[in-house]
């Protein structure tokens, strides 16, 4: 059985990373989401809260798991046993970054592959950073972000503006 590890901040996920997922699927048997906790990026949700998300749109995705790790990502993947890292690319601006990530990971572990996939064309401009802003400003989060998720966001951006 093929295992595909996607590891990432996930604050909150969006309609990009479902593609992504959605698209591992035609390649791996099973996809595990692994969340990490990211301090650094001072997320908006706690990890619990990106995992219920997570837990909740996954929700019919028989071979999706829903997981965090702490530490060096190509240790969980080995300790997982997964045979690559799964990560988006959106447009070229990702690729500096992704392209060094996976370079370091190889180096540290050479029998780690990471798969680059593309998403739809049109979440290909959408991250969680941009939707974190888009809800900011009130705009709408339908077509970007499960019903729930967008309802988290709107009461967690709500919360803090009182
Ligand atoms: P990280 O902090 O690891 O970048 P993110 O949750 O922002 O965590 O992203 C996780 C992965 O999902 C990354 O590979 C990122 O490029 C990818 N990703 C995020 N949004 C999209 C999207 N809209 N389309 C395709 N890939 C995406």
């Amino acid at each position: 059985m093929k295992i595909g590890i996607y590891p990432g901040t996930f604050d909150p996920i969006t309609h990009g990373h479902t593609d992504i997922i959605t698209r591992s699927l035609r390649v791996f048997d099973k996809v595990v989401v692994a969340v990490a906790p990211n301090p650094s990026k001072h997320p908006l949700f706690t990890l619990t809260e990106r995992l219920e998300m997570i837990c909740i749109v996954m929700e019919k995705m028989k071979q999706v798991e829903v997981t965090h790790f702490d530490g060096l990502l190509v240790d969980f993947v080995q300790r997982y046993g997964g045979h690559a890292i799964i990560r988006g690319l959106r447009a070229i601006s990702d690729f500096e970054h992704e392209f060094q990530m996976a370079l370091m990971n190889r180096k540290i572990a050479k029998q780690v592959e990471t798969v680059f996939l593309m998403p739809s064309e049109e979440y290909s401009y959408l991250s969680s950073t941009i939707i974190k802003d888009v809800a900011n400003h009130g705009g709408a989060l339908t077509e970007f972000l499960h019903p729930e998720v967008a309802r988290q966001l709107q009461d967690r951006i709500r919360s803090l503006k009182i």
